[in-house]
């Protein structure tokens, strides 16, 4: 498949390199200039599971692709959330009539961004369970394994659903179809809407914050009010096993000792944050369907003023 790579930080780079290794012609596009240039100096460097790898993948800038003549089969969106609207806006004219587009970054309301920009019919939501991390511009550090589930939104995508996710296969991507792709949104971004913003304003790692007497309440708070808006949305969430998985992560033999990813992002590298479209996203939806969210609200205001007090960019 010829398939653009939106986006090509941490999760774009592993997308980008599984997809060129499996031989599908691929090419980035990304709006960092120090990471382009790297790229298209030395190639795509990762450690991927241990091992050195470099890929010659042509990368451009998102405000260089208005001339690139490449018609698309796939586009893969991997921007930061507060980025999605300005690559799609930059990439419109490589998406063709034919073109999926396929969104997994985390967050909720996704679709209202891309459906400025592409027809329903070939828009596919998904949700990863795949990690990546960048060791700095130009190189990504890739190490397990993960899963997609991912479903059309539109009710005549279905066939072309199934031929991306045996393309995304053939990279050994683990991707198969949902039959309620909403709900396994919901469910990540209920443990992203507590342990994201709790650990940062905490400053603790995640088995930190769990062990407080504290945490069960906030979370359960927090949970509900994503059940409220989830419930309005026909997105099926069980609260109980919602609430299984958040306390899973304060385990100490497993994950429960690292920070979450809004705290790398915000206190270690002081980049803005995506609680706009995590907890903020469920504020909005709150006002819309007039359901009190205060727990969500409280955490967004206060994430905010932690970027505005560190000059977070
Ligand atoms: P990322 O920050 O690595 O990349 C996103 C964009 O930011 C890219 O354009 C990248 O070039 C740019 N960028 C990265 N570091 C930068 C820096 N220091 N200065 C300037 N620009 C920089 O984001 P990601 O981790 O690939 O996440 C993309 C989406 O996928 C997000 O919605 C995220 O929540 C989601 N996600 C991430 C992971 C993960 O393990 N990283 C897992 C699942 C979902």
């Amino acid at each position: 498949m010829k398939v653009i790579i939106a986006g090509a930080g941490a999760m774009g780079s592993r997308f980008g390199l599984m997809l060129h290794q499996a031989k599908n012609e691929v090419i980035l596009v990304d709006g960092w200039p120090e990471h382009i240039d790297n790229i298209k100096k030395d190639g795509l460097k990762a450690n991927f599971n241990g091992e050195e790898v470099v890929a010659q993948i042509p990368i451009y800038h998102q405000n260089e692709v208005a001339s690139v003549d490449f018609s698309a089969d796939l586009v893969i969106l991997f921007t930061k959330a507060m980025q999605l609207d300005a690559m799609m806006k930059e990439i419109k004219n490589m998406v063709g009539t034919n073109t999926k587009v396929l969104c997994l970054l985390n967050g909720i309301g996704h679709e209202d961004v891309i459906k400025k920009y592409v027809p329903l019919s070939n828009i596919i939501l998904g949700n990863t369970m795949w990690t990546a991390g960048l060791e700095g511009p130009g190189k990504a550090k890739l190490f397990g394994n993960g899963s997609i589930d991912l479903q059309n939104l539109g009710e005549d995508g279905r066939d072309a659903t199934e031929e991306v996710i045996a393309c995304l296969n053939k990279a050994n991507l683990n991707a198969k179809y949902s039959g309620n792709i909403l709900s396994s949104i919901y469910k990540k971004a209920c443990v992203n809407g507590t342990m994201n913003g709790l650990c940062t304003i905490l400053d603790s790692n995640m088995a930190g914050f769990g062990e407080t007497d504290v945490a069960d309440a906030i979370v359960e708070s927090i949970v509900s009010e994503f059940a409220a808006i989830a419930k309005m949305e026909k997105a099926d969430l069980n609260i109980e096993e919602v609430l299984t998985q958040i306390k899973s992560c304060y385990n100490r033999e497993t994950i429960g000792l690292h920070h979450p990813s809004m705290y790398q992002d915000l206190i270690i590298n002081n980049r803005l944050t995506e609680i706009d479209y995590i907890n903020g996203a469920i504020v909005r939806k709150g006002k819309q369907y007039n359901i009190e969210t205060p727990y969500c609200s409280f955490l967004t205001q206060l994430v905010h003023a932690k970027e505005q007090i560190l000059g977070a960019k």
